[in-house]
This record gives structure tokens, sequence and C-alpha cells, in this order.
């Protein structure tokens, strides 16, 4: 029998706000009916906002992020067409696996697990093709299984810098509506996300934004496709009615939910996210663990994963939060299973929820094995959630 609430630090399906789940709470409805556009359409325009785009669209699958992956990959590329992509963690290693499944020709950038895009070898591979072969450049923006994020701007740059006319393909999943994301600014053609993290609700959706020069693309693609053929969601761009039956409920939960993000402000959901996840690399920090990222500037603000000490399994520390204390933290995904564990720290989060995941984990380390005292990285934690607060109480008497 378990008695009050399972606490979820996984990186996704993040917590569904209390608000966002009674607002799917309602009757059936037709989604043919004459409001349903109007507000389907209202849902697109916010989740522009989100995506930060003017010039886009936006095409909501019933489906995932992974569906959203193939939408993307099939809307504008033609079998055979070569595309630059980097391996550095199990989500950039399955959609490489999944655009060689569809046919393109991938040229791979292989990486250690807890790196970042590699820029600066991109930037010689984009200056060598000067043929123009290379028709897309793809990145995974912020790594879920390691806890990396990568410099998107950075990739555009070097794309603008060697004159390269390749779509900029953009893996949002764990990042769109938690760190900041500017579609239009990064030139990115094709973005990516899922329902279920940053946006706060239940797994049903995947996202896809899409630059004018992707939409063009999609015009001559000869990569087959149907159920995502982004012809027959051009309706929904226009009307806001759905080509086949969507999931209305979960509509009215993103409805609640970006209602929420955008009254909390873009800025401020960014600068809460990386103030609770510098609060979790301060406590892993003190127990003395090393996280995934190869570098702090590039640890996510969303996701850290964290390495457990020679001679601890993390699956124990996964099972002992999950079994004693109704704790769910993400586990250490292909090659890193048994030597990391995750802490999801994005979405419905505060202060109070992360020294929770902090304080479960310290003592699933400790009976799983690991030296960690109890209590370092709650108090690490706490000194710099508390001095936060502490210096912004400053700034706002002063001004
Ligand atoms: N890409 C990243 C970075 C992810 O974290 C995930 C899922 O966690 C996916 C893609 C796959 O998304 P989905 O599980 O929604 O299909």
């Amino acid at each position: 029998m378990r008695t009050g609430i399972n606490t979820l630090f996984i990186p996704g399906p993040t917590n569904v706000p209390e608000v966002v789940r009674r607002a799917m709470n309602v009757p059936m409805e037709d989604q043919r009916g004459p409001e349903f556009g109007a507000f389907v359409l209202g849902i697109l325009a916010d989740l522009k906002k989100v995506c930060q785009t003017e010039t886009g669209r936006v095409i909501l699958y019933p489906g995932s992020g992974t569906g959203a992956w193939e939408a993307a990959i099939t809307n504008t590329l033609n079998p055979g067409d070569k595309v630059l992509m980097a391996r550095h963690g199990h989500f950039s290693t399955l959609w490489a696996e999944m655009a060689t499944k569809l046919g393109l020709d991938v040229e791979l950038v292989d990486l250690a697990w807890g790196a970042a895009t590699p820029v600066n070898e991109f930037a010689r591979r984009l200056a060598a093709d000067r043929k123009g072969r290379i028709k897309a450049v793809f990145v995974t923006h912020n790594e879920t299984a390691t806890g990396v994020t990568s410099d998107v701007a950075a990739v555009r740059k070097v794309l603008d810098d060697s004159f390269h006319d390749a779509l900029l393909f953009v893996d949002g999943v764990s990042s769109i509506g938690s760190i900041e994301f500017k579609m239009d600014a990064w030139g990115v053609d094709l973005a990516v996300t899922g329902s279920q993290k940053g946006l706060m609700c239940p797994a049903g959706f995947g996202v896809l934004a899409v630059s004018p020069k992707a939409l063009a693309a999609s015009a001559q693609a000869t990569s087959k496709r149907a159920f995502f053929d982004l012809k027959d969601y051009a309706m929904l761009a226009d009307t806001g009615y759905f080509p086949y039956t969507p999931p209305a409920q979960l509509l009215h939960g993103m409805r609640a939910a970006l209602d929420r993000i955008l009254a909390e402000g873009l800025e401020n959901v960014f600068a809460r996210h990386a103030r609770l996840a510098e609060g979790i690399r301060r406590g892993v920090a003190a127990w003395g663990l090393e996280t995934c990222a190869e570098h702090s500037s590039i640890a996510s603000n969303t996701v850290t994963a964290i390495r457990v000490p020679e001679g601890v399994d993390a699956r124990d520390v996964i099972r002992i939060g999950f079994e004693r204390y109704n704790t769910s933290f993400g586990s250490g995904l292909a090659r890193l299973g048994g030597k990391v564990f995750r802490i999801g720290h994005l979405g419905d989060l505060n202060e109070a929820m992360c020294l929770t995941a902090l304080s479960v984990a310290e003592m699933a380390l400790a009976e799983a094995g690991a030296a960690v005292e109890f209590g370092s990285g709650v108090a690490a934690a706490q000194a710099w959630y508390a001095q936060g607060r502490t210096v912004r109480a400053n700034r706002i008497a002063a001004e």
C-alpha cells in the first residue's frame, strides 16, 4: 500500500499541473463542430510563441516526439539525401537510426556520451561540402540521456558562414518550453517536441514547427509518407481542423498549460529552470559525484545525469527510490544503464520539489552503497536557492 504522492523526477513525462489535469476532464465534443477550429487555432498561435516563431507553422500530430521526428524527415527529404548528424547519447543515436531506416545517407560524427553537438567539426564538414550534398544538419538541442545542451545558434552561424543551404533540424523534445529556444532567430527549419515535457501535458501529441523554407522543401520531397503528410495538415494551420480525429481532451490540457506558461512568461520559465537546475548540480557536486555532461557550460537545465561511484549500481538507486520512497528517477539509457541515474527537473517544478529529489537520492544512494553524507546535497541546494531569494529581495528593495 502506497501512501502520499508518488513524486516524479523523470525527464518526461513530467508532472501535469492540477489545473491542466482538470482542464482535460470535459465531455466528448464534435471535433468538426463550429467552435473547435477557433479553439485549436488559439493553441497553435500560442505554440508559435513558445517556439519563438512568427514565420513558422506549427503542426500537432497525434503521436509523440518520435512521430514528429519521422514527420520532419519524410516531409522534407528524399531517399538517399545526405544528412549530417552527431551521436552523443541515446536520443541522438535513435534519431540517426531512424534517418538510416528512412533511407537517408547519414554522415555521422561519433562522440563521447556527454559531449555536445560538435560545432567545429560540423563547420569543417559543411565547408568541405562545396557541391551542397548535405541536405540537412540535425541537432539534438537537449540530449536527455546525458543531460547535455547544444548550441543551436552556433550551428546556424556555421551554416551561414559557409553559405550552406542545408535545412536545420532540431530535436527540442526536452528543451522547448523549458530552455531558451528561438526558432526564427536561430534559423531553425524543423523543430520537434512532444506534449509531455516542457509543455506539462500527458503524452499524445508530437509537435512539429516548420519554417517557410522547410514548407517549400516539402512540396518537392519524395520520401514516402502517409499519416504524417504535411499536405493533409495544411487545413490545420488555416482552419484549426485536423485531417483525422485529434485527442480533444489533450487539447484542453494544452490550452491550460499554455495559459500557465504564458502567464509565468517564457523568460521567467527559462530563469526558473536555470535556477532549479543549478541547485541540483550543486547538490551533486556536494556528494562528490560527477555528471555525465563533459563540461559545466553544456550542462542541461532540464535534466541532470549523475554517474554513480564505482561499485554502485545506478539501477539499485532507482529501485530503492521507487520502492522505499515513492520517487521515480530516470534510468541510465542504453550504454549508460547501471552507471547513471537521472533527475529530471523540467516542467511544473519548484525549489521544494528539487530538494525532495536530492534528499531521496541521498537516501537511495547511501542504501545502494555510495558514501554520500546525508544532507550534504540538500544543504548545497538550499544555500543556492535561499541565496537566490536574498539577492532578488535585495534587488527589489533597491529598486
Ligand atoms: N528526443 C529526445 C531528446 C527525447 O528526450 C525523447 C524522449 O524522451 C525523444 C526524442 C522521443 O520522444 P517520444 O518519447 O515523445 O517519442
